[in-house]
């Protein structure tokens, strides 16, 4: 489709901001408005079990790379037409971007996947005036944990528009967190409680 494309620019001297960098946000909002409600029909339980079960048999995933591809072929495969409709989309409708700009946007889609399903702590913008972040590597995490919630593969934009966003269960403002300080309380009475108690092994000791 690059190749073929009268809106995708080959010639190094075309490369310009416009065409280069100003495409890439709107990849990565444009793959993830398709991603984010496929990825939440894959969990539906009619069809769960034979498509995106592979991919959740991993519940904390390290291996980066290797957990991010191991997904259903038929996932992989709309996954990676989904990145050429975006091009599609995003060189026809809104401006006219550079073969560069499709090839960054790959690379660093396939970066984010990886960091997706690694053990490091990024994060990467927040959406304004929430405390959504745009990009974290918890936010995938949370979603191996709490498979209805999460669903963005690169953006949570539209979690937060579908209203799937969960912060990670150790976050504040999660509702594990919420909970944990009741729990606390409870612990805390159920401790107190016993050092009224008379301890009987003192006691033998004393007499
Ligand atoms: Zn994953
Ligand atoms: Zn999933």
């Amino acid at each position: 489709f690059m190749a073929s494309s009268a809106n995708v620019l080959w010639k190094l001297n075309q490369i310009s901001v416009t065409n280069t960098l100003l495409p890439l946000p709107a990849f990565f909002v444009v793959y993830d408005a398709f991603y984010a409600p496929f990825h939440r029909a894959l969990h539906h339980r009619s069809v769960y079990a034979f498509v995106h079960k592979h991919h959740h048999r991993q519940v904390v995933p390290t291996r980066g790379n290797t957990d991010a591809i191991n997904v259903h072929p038929f996932e992989f495969v709309m996954g990676e037409y989904n990145h050429i409709l975006t091009i599609f989309l995003v060189s026809r409708y809104l401006l006219p971007i550079h073969a560069v700009a499709c090839l960054l946007f790959l690379a660093i889609g396939g970066c984010l996947a990886t960091l997706n399903h690694t053990r490091l702590d990024c994060v990467f913008l927040r959406v304004p005036f929430t405390s959504i972040p745009v990009f974290a590597v918890r936010a995938h995490d949370t979603h191996h944990v709490i498979p209805n919630s999460n669903y963005g593969q690169y953006i949570m934009l539209w979690d937060w528009v579908m209203g799937t966003f969960r912060p990670h269960p150790q976050d504040p403002g999660s509702i594990e967190s919420r909970r944990k300080p009741a729990a606390r309380c409870k612990l805390q009475a159920e401790h107190s409680h016993e050092a009224d108690m008379p301890v009987v092994g003192t006691k033998e000791k004393i007499g």
